[in-house]
């Protein structure tokens, strides 16, 4: 089974086509959503998701969230002591949604298309590709966000050549996107956007404005006070896109503290980030050479959409309704989805010809000639560079080097070196050529590489029009399959927590951090449902661990109210 990975910032899902289309895969917890966060405790256990948020305000160095943003990069996290590379930490998110997918489907998932930004260089591509290795799942394909997007609301579909905008707010990142369809190709005509706005600064400007009429100082607030003040925020933040004001309330010291903050004041006070939203809109446009007119569709991905007083302005700025007829957060998941049966050439969605582009350059050996007669052999000729857009074909004439030259010889490399030597060797042809002074026969090499990762080589004599072809299935310089073993291995001593478990044991760590949050008789109160649970938990009787763990959820859910 093939699946379709969104793997968010704040969020990750997975996605599978069924007979009526593509469906999110609810998981160990039954939700759609797994939050992008991982927890390592001193025992090697990893908790990831809901559980490793919840863990946050408890044990704050043992958390790690938002590392898709230093993915491709050395960047190091340390929880508890222990070290890790933005794609392992990815790798961990993998793995959890692997096993709820298997658990669900009951059947094994081998295989993802997972989606990227459209931005990501061909390292953090490669690297998300590792991390899909290390949590055993083969990546042959990977989809650019916002295509995925477009592939959701089934616009590859449209008969007349469209231009769309893809506007993806997320938790913390912002991207924008001109696609065009153009005679059945979906290319990403431009993109731009800011790596470090998203929905969290909409937070951030509600808990500063609490801040502000409760007349406290953010820096006279402990760690997990802040943590605290953020999740208050937030719930707020939801709330007024359907409201005129909302009332946030924050417990400081031994106060419980209330502030009502109306929609007006909210959105003088977003100003400034909806002026920063307006740049990368501009940017994407005038690099694609179009109008804001231009734009056929505007279609909007990523939670933080959700906020009315982002959707208004887009309104204002665009004078048409974007169409939102897909959730924002699962659009991109179902769009991967859609791109995995494609894979599998399922008869139900038509193939259609997306481009995305070449991680790394494909070529051919050849012999120069520094100084009359005098030859180097081994030097790498590219055909087709490294972030072409593909499917993509090149072709390069080389001539015969010496006198009576009966044949020549075509090596197919991928690589960056300018030496053959250092680069990967796929393959060779060869084809005959008449005996003439060197430099009188040519051969012309044409390369075509697609989405697929097929490279087709072709050879043509120029003055015989004799032809050879071949075909080479791409190895996109995966990590070598005994370096992810050994870190797989590696890796492995951590176990992810059984997933049965799972939501006792958020119940359980939610608790926990209420108890910290609480005072007096509600800490009380919380105390005796924990207790009761735990004893449940001992016993092990099934229906009173869920009656227990009921009771517990509801006072919970009272006091985060
Ligand atoms: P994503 O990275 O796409 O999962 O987006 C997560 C962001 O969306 C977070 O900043 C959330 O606060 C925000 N978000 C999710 N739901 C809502 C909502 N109903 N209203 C406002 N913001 C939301």
């Amino acid at each position: 089974m093939i699946v379709g990975i969104d793997l968010g910032t704040t969020n990750s899902l997975i996605a599978y086509f069924t007979e009526d289309g593509p469906k999110i895969i609810p998981n160990r917890l039954g939700k759609h959503l797994t939050p992008s966060v991982v927890s390592v405790d001193e025992e090697g256990n990893v908790y990831v998701g809901e559980t490793a948020k919840e863990r946050m305000s408890l044990y704050p160095n043992s958390v790690a969230e938002t590392f898709k943003r230093s993915m491709g990069t050395d960047r190091e996290y340390i929880l508890s002591g222990r070290h890790y590379k933005p794609e392992e930490l990815s790798s961990f998110v993998l793995r959890a949604l692997k096993e709820d997918a298997e658990h669900y489907l009951g059947e094994e998932v081998t295989e993802a298309v997972i989606s990227v930004p459209a931005y990501f260089d061909d390292k953090r591509r490669k690297a998300t590709k590792r991390a899909g290795e290390l949590a055993g799942l083969k990546v042959e394909r990977m989809i650019s966000e916002p295509t995925a997007a477009a592939v959701a609301y089934g616009l590859y579909d449209k008969t007349r050549d469209t231009r769309f905008l893809v506007f993806d707010l997320g938790g913390g990142t912002f991207d924008v996107s001109v696609l065009e369809l153009y005679h059945n190709i979906l290319e990403v005509r431009a993109v731009a956007g800011d790596n470090y706005l998203g929905g969290e600064d909409f937070t951030e400007v509600m808990a500063k404005l609490f801040l502000q009429k409760a007349k406290l100082q953010l820096s006279a607030l402990t760690e997990k006070e802040q943590v605290r003040l953020y999740r208050q925020a937030e719930k707020a933040k939801r709330e007024i896109s359907d409201n005129t004001e909302v009332t946030m309330s924050f417990l400081y010291r031994e106060d419980t503290m209330e502030q009502t903050i109306t929609y007006k004041e909210y959105e003088e006070a977003c100003e400034e980030l909806l002026m920063k939203i307006r740049e990368p809109v501009k940017k994407s446009l005038a690099d694609a050479g179009l109008k804001l007119t231009d734009i056929d569709e505007v279609l909007l991905i990523g939670g933080a959409t959700r906020l009315s007083i982002v959707r208004d302005f887009l309104i204002r700025l665009f004078r048409k309704f974007p169409d939102t007829k897909l959730n924002p957060d699962e659009t991109v998941a179902l769009g991967a989805a859609i791109q995995a049966a494609m894979k599998e050439r399922r008869e139900e969605v038509k193939e259609v010809i997306l481009t995305d582009v070449c991680s790394f350059t494909l070529g051919t050996e050849v012999v120069v000639e520094y100084e009359e007669g005098k030859y180097e052999d081994g030097r790498f000729c590219p055909i087709i560079e490294r972030n072409t857009v593909i499917p993509a074909s090149h072709t390069e004439r080389l001539y015969t080097v010496r006198d009576n030259q009966s044949s020549v010889r075509v090596r197919v490399l991928q690589g960056e070196s300018r030496f053959t030597r250092n680069n990967l060797y796929l393959g060779e042809l060869e084809v005959e050529v008449p005996k003439g002074p060197k430099g009188s026969e040519s051969v012309d090499v044409t390369y075509t590489y697609d989405i697929n990762s097929l490279l087709e080589v072709e050879v043509t004599v120029v003055s015989t029009g004799l032809k050879r072809k071949m075909i080479i299935k791409g190895q996109d310089n995966q990590m070598s399959e005994e370096e992810i073993a050994k870190r797989m291995e590696e890796l492995s001593y951590l176990k992810i927590q059984p997933r049965d478990q799972e939501e006792n044991r958020l119940v359980l760590t939610r608790a926990e951090r209420m108890y910290e949050e609480t005072l007096g008789d509600r800490r009380k109160k919380l105390d005796h449902y924990i207790t009761a649970f735990e004893a449940a938990l001992k016993k092990g009787n099934h229906d009173e661990i869920r009656e227990a763990r009921e009771s517990l959820n509801e006072v919970l859910e009272e006091e985060e109210d």
